[in-house]
């Protein structure tokens, strides 16, 4: 088979170019990093579990009508998604204070937030992604007031959404970090599509009853059993592969 090109490598994927023009395959890696690329390590099976976790949640996301690059899983490591132009803004949403809200703010991890707050940071490494306020997104011409308007109006109906998805299986949806692209059709007209990923990588997920941390909080803070938590987060979604890579069960439901 001819080898692919490589467009790019980042820290936890890598991303090929896709069989046909304007798609791309987005390869999962077990690598992991914290703290602004300073902590580095591998997760067995994550790149796998992520693949998976990601799939099935932006397909249940298309479901409701949220427009996504995803296209279909090609592999156990692999997905076809749409190219687009990423707009390098990370959009975080946050329902319970955790990680950076809770120290810049001296507030006690687990306080619920009276609302859902969006946060913007500029996406660079170099800068270590800063906090950026809607006027720095305008002004430096990243995205448009628009843009904007449409993506705050996407990230909470994704996060109104997930919150009862996880809540069904009896996992509570602190925080995660959304990234968004322009999607240009051959009519010439652009649509904002939900890009990368969903997954423990970029959510934190705490277990109901228990607050036990299921997500890659367990990696940054050396609390070991990291890859049990991102297989629990799959299991009980229900997409475990039990059974082999067609073994798809519904969710099980956690009461
Ligand atoms: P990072 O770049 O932060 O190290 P990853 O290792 O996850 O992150 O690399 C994936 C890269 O691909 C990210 O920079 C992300 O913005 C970009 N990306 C995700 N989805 C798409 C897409 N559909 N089209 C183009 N680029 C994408
Ligand atoms: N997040 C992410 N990528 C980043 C920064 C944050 O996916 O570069 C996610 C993180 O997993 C968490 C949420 O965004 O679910 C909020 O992260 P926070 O600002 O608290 O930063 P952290 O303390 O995780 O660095």
């Amino acid at each position: 088979m001819a080898r692919r090109r490589r467009i790019y490598e980042g820290k936890a994927k890598v991303m090929f170019e896709g069989p046909e023009p304007g798609t791309l395959v987005q390869y999962f890696k077990d690598d992991a990093t914290a703290f602004n690329n300073q902590k580095k390590g591998t997760i067995t099976g994550k790149g796998v579990l992520n693949n998976r976790i990601s799939e099935f949640l932006m397909l249940r996301l298309a479901e409701i009508g949220i427009p996504t690059h995803f296209v279909r899983r090609l592999n156990m490591r692999e997905q076809l998604v749409r190219e687009v132009e990423i707009i390098p803004v990370e959009v975080v949403i946050r329902n319970i204070v955790a990680g950076s809200l809770a120290k810049r703010f001296a507030l006690a991890e687990g306080t619920p937030l009276p609302r859902s707050i969006v946060e913007y940071y500029y996406k660079s490494d170099e800068l270590g992604d800063p906090l950026v306020s809607e006027e720095h997104i305008t002004a430096f011409g990243w995205a448009t007031p628009q843009d904007i308007d449409d993506i705050l109006a996407l990230a909470l109906r994704i996060n109104d959404f997930l919150l009862g998805l996880f809540l069904g299986v009896g996992l509570k949806l602190v925080d995660f970090k959304l990234e968004f692209g322009r999607l240009y059709e051959e009519s010439g007209e652009m649509r904002l599509v939900l890009a990368d990923e969903i997954s423990p990588d970029n959510c934190r997920l705490w277990d109901t009853k228990t607050n036990e941390k299921l997500d890659k909080d367990r990696f940054r803070r050396d609390l070991g059993g990291v890859e049990e938590a991102y297989q629990e987060v799959a299991r009980r979604l229900g997409i475990l592969l039990e059974g082999g890579p067609n073994d798809l069960k519904a969710p099980e439901s956690i009461q």
